[in-house]
């Protein structure tokens, strides 16, 4: 599923393409994906694209907006060669000639058009926890900062990785970078999230933030079904500390092998040896 870094990754990308276009046309292929409420977007420019957690929202002068959650296996290609394809669900026709195609393996994903005044008070906005990362985010959440981390830590019992992937506590971050960030914090996965010493939970936080900016500054990662607009595949797939690669000695002790568990339903990796 497109974490952070793969969704501000599409946001920058969409920012560059979309903004000054307008809609001209909207197919909806599927209902499942996108329920109702395109006629809105008719004749609307596209102001600006921002990013909350894992979902893209794109703004339009007419005071709509629309929500983009691409789940697991969702897309959003602009242009890109051989589209529409079968698992192409909806089509943006654009001002220019351009289009916008959201495609959708597994059709999990979703977009929703709200009015933009309502987006951040209501419904799956309304409910997501503050962002770890600084700096680029559009969204105007709350960034996560230290203090807040470690409140959120405090609170529950859940394992730590559980807690680092619950949006509603911290959003933006899933299997792939909490993988990453325990591993390189030197923490077990499976430790009680109140466990956690104070340096630990600096560690941690620190460590989430590295992982992050890795991912984006590799362009996301295409391990699945991840693509970026412009029809390209991220790398950080190629730079991953742990995530897949259970069986192989761990790169940092070099004491014991990666091992793969699973945990609340997702594969996690981690060293044995130096995750304590
Ligand atoms: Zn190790």
């Amino acid at each position: 599923m497109p974490e952070l870094p793969e969704v501000e990754t599409i946001r920058l990308q969409l920012e560059k393409f979309l903004v000054g276009r307008k809609i001209i046309a909207v197919e909806v292929r599927s209902r499942k994906i996108l329920a109702d409420g395109e006629k809105n977007l008719l004749g609307g420019k596209i102001i600006g694209v921002r990013r909350f957690g894992k979902v893209v929202v794109v703004d339009f002068d007419n005071d709509y907006s629309a929500l983009i959650h691409l789940k697991l296996t969702g897309q959003l290609v602009f242009q890109g060669p051989n589209l529409p394809g079968k698992h192409t669900h909806v089509i943006f026709s654009l001002s220019g000639g351009k289009k916008l195609y959201f495609n959708d393996l597994r059709k999990f994903g979703w977009i929703k058009i709200v009015k933009s005044d309502k987006l951040q008070v209501t419904g799956f906005i309304g409910k997501l926890g503050p962002e770890p990362f600084v700096g680029q985010a559009s969204s105007g959440q709350a960034p996560l900062t230290l203090e807040k981390f470690r409140e959120i830590l405090a609170k529950t019992s859940r394992s730590i990785k559980i807690v680092l992937m619950d949006q509603e506590k911290i959003s933006g971050l899933g299997n792939i970078y909490a993988n990453e960030a325990l591993w390189l914090a030197e923490i077990n996965p499976r430790r009680s999230s109140q466990s956690l010493s104070l340096s630990e939970q600096k560690t941690l936080f620190n460590s989430i933030l590295k992982v992050l900016k890795q991912g984006l500054r590799w362009g996301g990662a295409s391990d699945q079904a991840y693509l970026q607009p412009s029809g390209e595949e991220g790398k950080y797939q190629e730079h991953f500390l742990v995530y897949g690669r259970q069986g192989q000695i761990c790169p940092r002790c070099q004491k014991a092998k990666i091992a793969k568990i699973k945990l609340g339903g997702r594969g996690t990796y981690f060293c044995p040896f130096c995750q304590k």
